[in-house]
Formats: C-alpha cells, sequence, structure tokens
C-alpha cells in the first residue's frame, strides 16, 4: 500500500486524528491554511472524484456531514466554514486519495484562487 492516507487511515503514519468511524478519518492538515483546516477522508481508497459511483453517494454525503459536526465542534457552525474536494491538476489536488478540507476560523476569500 503506497497511499499516503491509506497509511493514515490505517494509523500506520501519524496524524492528529479529530474524527474516525469505520468508514472514516479526520486528521489535522499537516501545512493548514486557516485556523482550523481538517481532511476528511474513506478509509477506502479511492484515487479522485472521477472514480466515484453511485454506490459512493453515502460515503460522500458523509464527508461532508462530519465536517459540519467538526466545524460545529470547533465553535463555527454559525461563524461559517468552507469545504473543497479538489480534482486532478489544474485544481491542485497532490495527493491521490479523495479529501475533503474543511477550512475555518479566518475569512475566506470568493472566488477562491
Ligand atoms: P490536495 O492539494 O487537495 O491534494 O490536498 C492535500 C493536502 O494534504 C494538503 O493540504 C497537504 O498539506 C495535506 N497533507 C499532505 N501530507 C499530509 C500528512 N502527512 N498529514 C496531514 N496532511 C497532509
Ligand atoms: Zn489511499
Amino acid at each position: 500500500m503506497s497511499c499516503l492516507f491509506c497509511k493514515i487511515a490505517a494509523g500506520e503514519i501519524p496524524a492528529t486524528l479529530v474524527y474516525q468511524d469505520d468508514t472514516l478519518v479526520a486528521f489535522k492538515d499537516i501545512n493548514p491554511q486557516a485556523p482550523l483546516h481538517v481532511l476528511v477522508i474513506p478509509r477506502r481508497h479511492v484515487a479522485t472524484l472521477n472514480d466515484l459511483s453511485a454506490g459512493d453517494d453515502a460515503l460522500v454525503g458523509s464527508m461532508q456531514r462530519a465536517a459540519a459536526a467538526i466545524a460545529k465542534e470547533h465553535g463555527y457552525a454559525e461563524r461559517g466554514f468552507r469545504t473543497v474536494m479538489n480534482c486532478n491538476a489544474e485544481a491542485g489536488q497532490t495527493v491521490f486519495h479523495i479529501h475533503l478540507h474543511l477550512l475555518a476560523g479566518r475569512g475566506l476569500v470568493w472566488p477562491p484562487g
């Protein structure tokens, strides 16, 4: 298994976990872009958003709901937060195991860079 995020999900590489269940793991981004920057990943390896099928709809929904719950736990539900998933080169995807970025704690500009 050569995937960095598979290794984090398996506990083989350390990360600061903020949530985990049977299908998801959430941990602090190593290079945070906001006061709260968490990555929510499925335990199962899926390389990009292009590799999802209809059977993954509940999985992706649970990633968004986990992010919202984590934002709320950290006090950002009312202030606001952003979730982002990057797909492939032009969007800046660098780790090819899907992950939802949760960003909160500062004003976030729109449109994003
Ligand atoms: P992306 O550019 O959307 O593929 O996002 C990949 C994210 O993974 C970046 O924000 C990195 O800072 C983050 N990252 C890379 N390696 C690690 C690691 N070992 N632990 C936590 N976050 C990481
Ligand atoms: Zn993986």
